[in-house]
């Protein structure tokens, strides 16, 4: 079905590159917008951006999102700020600087055309956010102020607070708003894809569930946008808001988009610790905070039970300023999730279980004086004090790695096209230009790139070619959709059984976490995939879903989506199996250097995996696409942050 995967990434310097592909790119009359219809899955930054873009120019678009309002995407939940390369500090920045990070800093498992474009972009969404109202921190003197994020040695990273998310995400909804109020955008809120259709072979609609009424419907599309987010949840615990899960990019790939990278995870370092067996959900301690905070444990083992105040700083070790002195407390985000797991490994870590590192501010409260922290990051204290009762200002924050957000996705090429023609993926939904590890601050930039300046530019190279092609929603393939979204439900409540869905999906996140999590090594690998699809079989046989389909039905709303991290779970172990090297937040235990640092295999894994659906209730053996990176700006070497 599909030969070697094209990226179609235009030739010529890779500087001139995205603005050639823009003067040679088709182009829709502005007469001819209103004939065509977008489905927009997704009202998050990048959903949200894209939808609002796309109906400015005239397109007719219809955005789905099962929150009761935009503004409840995930994507308000981000804290710590966006990255462009304006070089308002005067530091050195550049976009090539902010594109070499990038790459580096996915430990070069991603594509230099579309990271150097991400980079070239990233001023415009500054720019885009101010003009609405974006309240960005100031310096003094008005200019936007700026502050370091890992796997950078420069101040790029624009932020409003601790809720850098929920600003960015006010002003997109401002824009989605106004499109509705002009007629453009149609919001359907609460309305959950179950399926995508697709007629001789190009995307053109989707099914969806109201979450209210429980009622099926059909939407026909000229094209079709995923912005569905990402699938940490697959793991139960994470950072992730609780709805976030893989579905929408999953049921794709079970329609022929191809999935790429499913096994690179972000693991993030700085997160409130697990405080028992029935948490559901982790929270984040934005990385802006390691700009002041200093990580550290005790040196010995036996003073790590003792209050922080009683281990004298002698008795201290800072290890990441003491591994990593370039980067020190900013190094990338697997190094330092890492590192943090082998001290708790050898017996070091601090808190219930030893599993916690110190986060801790003393030094630069002492520097910059209490007012000066809580106006840079009151909100994450006060998330803090609330979560652990404790007074970050007067003791260390205490902190543990966590799963926060997925590099894999949707396989796309340069267009951001999936290998299904119409399908357009974008977002944390695509696999995108973080390659193996994803650098802070960073995915705000690519959702905001995809969707406010990147798809309205992609999309019309495909729509030009599509004039009239909308089918009718009584199409074979649109009642065939609908048949099978139908059975799905139904053979869910048919269960009928006796196990909670929630005690079946911390299972699942359990075993990931151990097998498919910070480590993993082939014969752990091999027993989870010897287990998953053991657990999928409890699923279906002892599962309780109460309640019926056409209803308000939460439940229901849920195994659906836990049925869908059965499936793919495997897809991640497999992949993380295949990939026999490390890189980035993907470490082989196999796989590392002397001093215990990820190492690579470039000669046989410097490639993007793409794993094609092969049918007939298949779950297992996937087929493996390779498309091969092709390093012509950066040289290949041994990511170093020391
Ligand atoms: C706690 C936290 C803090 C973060 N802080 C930062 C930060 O400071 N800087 C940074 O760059 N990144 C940060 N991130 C990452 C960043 O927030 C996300 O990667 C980004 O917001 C994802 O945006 P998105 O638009 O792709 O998806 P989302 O915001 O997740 O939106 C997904 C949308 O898809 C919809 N959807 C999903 N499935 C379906 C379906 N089947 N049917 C209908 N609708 C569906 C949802 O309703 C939602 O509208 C943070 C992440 C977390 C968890």
């Amino acid at each position: 079905m599909i030969g070697t995967l094209d990226a179609k990434i235009p030739s010529g310097p890779l500087d001139r590159k995205w603005q050639s592909h823009r003067d040679h790119s088709r182009l829709v009359s502005p007469n001819n917008r209103r004939k065509f219809e977008i489905i927009v899955v997704g009202s998050g930054l990048a959903g949200g951006s894209a939808a609002a873009t796309l109906g400015e120019l005239g397109y007719r678009v219809k955005c789905f999102c099962f929150q009761d309002s935009p503004r409840r995407a995930h994507s308000i939940a981000a804290q710590g700020g966006i990255n462009a390369a304006k070089n308002y500090q005067n530091d050195g920045d550049s976009v090539y600087r902010l594109f070499y990070d990038t790459i580096k800093g996915g430990d070069f498992r991603s594509r230099e055309a579309n990271v150097y474009r991400l980079a070239e972009v990233s001023n415009l969404i500054i720019d885009q956010c101010v003009e609405q109202g974006v309240p960005f921190a100031r310096e003094y003197g008005g200019l936007l102020a700026n502050r370091s994020f890992g796997g950078a040695q420069v101040s790029r990273t624009f932020y409003a607070r601790g809720q850098t998310g929920q600003q960015l995400l006010l002003g997109c909804y401002q824009a989605l708003c106004r499109q509705v109020a002009a007629g453009t955008v149609q919001m359907f809120p609460q309305t959950e894809m179950l399926d995508i259709v697709v007629v001789d072979g190009h995307a053109k609609g989707i099914i969806t569930r109201n979450l209210l009424t429980g009622k099926i419907d059909k939407y026909p599309a000229d094209a079709v946008v995923l912005a569905s987010g990402g699938y940490g949840n697959a793991f139960y615990l994470s950072t992730n808001a609780r709805g976030c899960n893989v579905t929408a990019t999953y049921r794709a790939y079970k329609k022929g988009a191809l999935f790429a990278n499913p096994c690179f995870t972000q693991i993030h370092p700085t997160c409130i610790p697990q405080s028992g067996d029935y948490q559901s959900k982790l929270t984040l301690m934005s990385e802006s905070l390691r700009n002041d905070g200093r990580v550290w444990v005790p040196t010995r083992k036996e003073d790590c039970q003792k209050p922080p105040d009683q281990t004298p700083e002698q008795d201290r070790d800072y290890y990441l300023e003491r591994k990593y002195p370039s980067f020190g407390n900013l190094a990338p985000r697997d190094i330092s999730s890492r590192a943090a797991k082998e001290v708790c490994d050898e017996g070091r870590g601090v808190g219930p279980g030893g599993r916690g590192v110190y986060l801790d501010f003393a030094d630069a409260i002492k520097r910059l004086g209490e007012d000066t922290i809580r106006e840079r990051y009151g909100n994450l204290f006060e998330i803090y004090h609330k979560i652990t009762g404790e007074n970050a200002y007067k003791v260390p924050m205490r902190i543990y790695p966590a799963v926060h957000y997925t590099m894999g996705g949707l396989w796309v090429d340069y267009n951001l096209m999936s290998n299904l023609p119409g399908l357009h993926v974008i977002g944390e939904a695509n696999f995108s230009d973080h390659g193996a590890n994803r650098l802070g601050a960073s995915a705000l930039m690519q959702g905001l790139a995809d969707g406010y300046f990147i798809l309205p530019y992609t999309l019309p190279n495909y729509l030009a070619g599509q004039m009239g092609k909308r089918p009718s929603t009584d199409h074979a393939e649109f009642k065939k959709a609908e048949t099978d979204v139908h059975a799905k439900i139904d053979n869910i409540l048919r269960v009928n059984g006796n196990r909670s869905l929630d005690s079946i999906h911390r299972e699942l996140g359990t075993l990931l976490w151990n097998k498919c999590g910070m480590a993993r090594n082939a014969k752990g690998l091999r027993e989870a995939l010897a287990k998953i699809p053991e657990l999928r079989d409890e699923f279906w046989r002892t599962v309780r879903v109460p309640g019926k389909g056409q209803d308000f039905n939460q439940s229901l709303e849920r195994a659906g989506r836990v049925a869908d991290f059965l499936e793919f779970a495997e897809l991640m172990c497999i992949d993380a199996l295949e990939r026999d090297e490390s890189c980035g937040g993907h470490f082989r235990e196999e796989h590392q250097t002397p001093d215990g640092e990820a190492l690579r295999d470039d000669d046989n894994f410097a490639t993007v995996f793409a794993w094609e659906f092969q049918g007939n209730g298949q779950i297992a053996a996937p087929k493996l696409h390779r498309e091969p990176l092709h390093f012509e700006t950066v040289h290949l070497t041994q990511r170093s942050y020391k």
